[in-house]
């Protein structure tokens, strides 16, 4: 993805009030991140550890979702220990549910959409093998060209539904 600055990404937010998006905690240093290596930026709010972010573009316009990260549910299995997102396999420890508001009338509805994901929101540098899932991983002979587009085409049928009715 191209670079954006901290005005951008906090101006992005389209699922939470405008307060909100103000007291986001931004990505210490933006310029550290290696842009091209990422197809969305996903962060945990190091002040809050059950906010997560993930900023992205999509359809021309830089889309930033505000996300609560579920804590583990006690006694209970989880649905499923794969990220939704780039189909990484993961003990059940290092997968949450994020869950978000939806955008517009839907959101105001109190509507949200869930997905499972890696907790640390590190898909990029998984598809990548950057880092490493601590279980081992079903065959797959795709590329990464492939990872990435598979990647791309979840993270905006995502976005696609928390946008609906904005
Ligand atoms: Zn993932």
């Amino acid at each position: 993805m191209e670079p954006l600055g901290q005005d951008e990404i906090r101006a992005s937010f389209v699922n939470c009030t405008r307060g909100e998006a103000k007291g986001v905690t931004l990505p210490a240093r933006p310029e550290e991140i290696p842009w091209e290596k990422r197809e969305f930026l996903g962060w945990r709010d190091p002040k809050a550890a059950a906010r997560a972010y993930l900023v992205l573009p999509y359809r021309g316009e830089t889309v930033g979702l505000s996300l609560r990260a579920a804590p583990r549910p006690k006694g209970r299995v989880l649905l499923s220990n794969m990220c939704g997102l780039c189909t990484t396999t993961h003990p059940l420890s290092d997968i949450a549910l994020f869950s978000g508001r939806r955008a517009g009338k839907l959101g105001r509805e109190g509507n949200t959409l869930g997905i499972y994901a890696c907790a640390n929101l590190a898909c990029s540098q998984y598809i990548r093998g950057e880092l490493k899932s601590d279980v081992p991983q079903p065959a797959e002979t795709l590329s990464l060209e492939e990872r990435v587009f598979r990647l791309e085409d979840k993270l905006h049928r995502f976005v696609e539904r928390v946008l609906e009715s904005r």
